[in-house]
């Protein structure tokens, strides 16, 4: 008999996205002469830039031969991927890291929830809430969470970011082991300045805390104020992990592409104290569970650091970001109060008159056909807020306005 792993058993049944797929078909089946607008999805909308598709039908073409042929690649990823990385997303910005502290993957998903598989089953850990559901059920699948009461994991620490504390978490009076911090954060759209990030990297040199940090949405930053990697902060490589993807930079939802930076001089701790290098731990890991990227994939992302990609993907960035900002002029010029959507691709709407995030949701979807995400399906802060994204087209956001706009006046 093979038994299974209960902790499986403990996650909640319904998910958010299959909860809200249901209104919408509810909705078209009794409407179904109404167009909806979706606002909801936190998938891409655009395609792939020139440089990457060039790079990608180049490398199919090196399949076709056997001199160019690429059978199994490294684990940890093709160099000419990791130092185009290395030197463009952290040289430039001042920071040192040497090729074996890179690990390519298939994308932050797999990666944030795989990072747990180097770390004992009995860490406590801490979120800010609301935040991305991966870091929480990823860490319930293997135990690491404890039980669910009243809609908190009891082995979870939540540390709320809400319009009243301007969405800047609150460092907790006592220690963690293992902290997610994801900037800019996906679903609020905020971000922490460098004063702010200084201090979770203080806590966490201060405690001996992990920091999982999530920097999925760095290329959305418009601030040059606003730090991109937790690196920026001095004393991080001792204490953070840092997950970067493809996916949102350059629209490599479907391509799958992303790596995570393990630094060489962080460490965790065996029980009577000694300390392990979490990178080579990570890199056992990866090779014996992961085979690494495709080839034509890791062409195609190394092609997104050309001139002419970096050019591409910032048009692509510009266009999401304007309709960020066409969003957030048109939602507050109905009286409604926004957050995020200036250096994220996302908006946090506070709901009018302190209605719940569900109940906003259907009113939305019936008064104005447009769908948004419940902002407490990410978390017990998120209650009283939606989310909506800017990834959609550009006319849809500017139609969605205007709905929004007559039905709210
Ligand atoms: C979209 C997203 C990712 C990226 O996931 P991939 O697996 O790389 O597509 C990671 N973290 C957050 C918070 C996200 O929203």
């Amino acid at each position: 008999m093979a038994l299974v792993n209960e902790h499986f058993l403990k996650l909640p049944g319904s998910y958010l996205f299959s909860d809200i797929a249901k209104k919408v078909n509810t909705f078209k089946v009794t409407h179904p002469k109404q167009d909806i607008i979706r606002l909801g999805i936190g998938d891409v909308t655009q395609p792939l830039a020139a440089a990457c598709i060039e790079a990608m039908y180049k490398a199919v073409d090196e399949m076709t031969r056997k001199e160019t042929f690429r059978g199994y690649g490294p684990d940890q990823g093709y160099d000419f991927l990791i130092e185009a990385i290395i030197k463009n997303d952290y040289a430039l910005r001042g920071i040192q890291l040497n090729n074996a502290e890179v690990f390519i993957s298939d994308g932050a998903k797999s990666d944030t929830g795989n990072i747990g598989d180097i770390l004992r089953h009995d860490n406590s850990v801490g979120v800010t809430d609301p935040i991305y559901p991966v870091y929480i059920d990823s860490n319930v699948m293997c135990g690491r969470a404890g039980v669910l009461e009243d809609g908190q994991w009891s082995n979870v620490m939540y540390i709320p970011c809400t319009g009243e504390n301007h969405f800047i978490p609150q460092i907790p009076d006592k220690r963690i082991d293992i902290l997610y911090l994801c900037y800019p954060n996906n679903p609020t759209g905020t971000t922490l300045s460098k004063q702010e990030l200084k201090k979770w990297v203080d806590y966490a040199l201060e405690n001996d805390t992990l920091i999982l940090f999530d920097a999925a949405y760095e290329a959305y930053i418009q601030d040059p104020e606003i730090p991109h990697s937790i690196y920026e902060i001095k004393g991080a490589k001792k204490c953070a992990i840092e997950f970067r993807s493809f996916s949102k930079t350059a629209g490599f939802t479907g391509i799958r592409c992303g790596y995570t930076v393990v630094p060489k001089e962080l460490t965790g701790a065996t029980l009577t104290g000694e300390r392990i290098s979490l990178n080579q731990l990570w890199n056992r890991r990866q090779s014996t569970k992961f085979n690494g990227a495709s080839y034509i994939t890791q062409r195609a992302a190394e092609a997104i650091y050309s001139p002419e990609g970096k050019e591409q993907i910032k048009k692509t960035i510009s266009y999401y970001m304007g309709n960020a900002k066409i969003m957030k002029e048109g939602l507050e010029s109905t009286g409604l109060k926004v957050y995020g959507g200036e250096n994220a691709p996302y908006l946090w709407v506070k709901t009018p008159k302190g209605i719940s995030s569900w109940r906003f949701f259907e009113q939305m979807l019936y008064e104005a056909r447009v769908v948004g995400t419940p902002g407490v399906g990410f978390g017990p802060s998120g209650e009283g807020y939606i989310r909506l994204t800017a990834f959609g087209e550009h006319s849809d956001c500017v139609e969605a306005m205007k709905r929004i706009k007559t039905w709210l006046a």
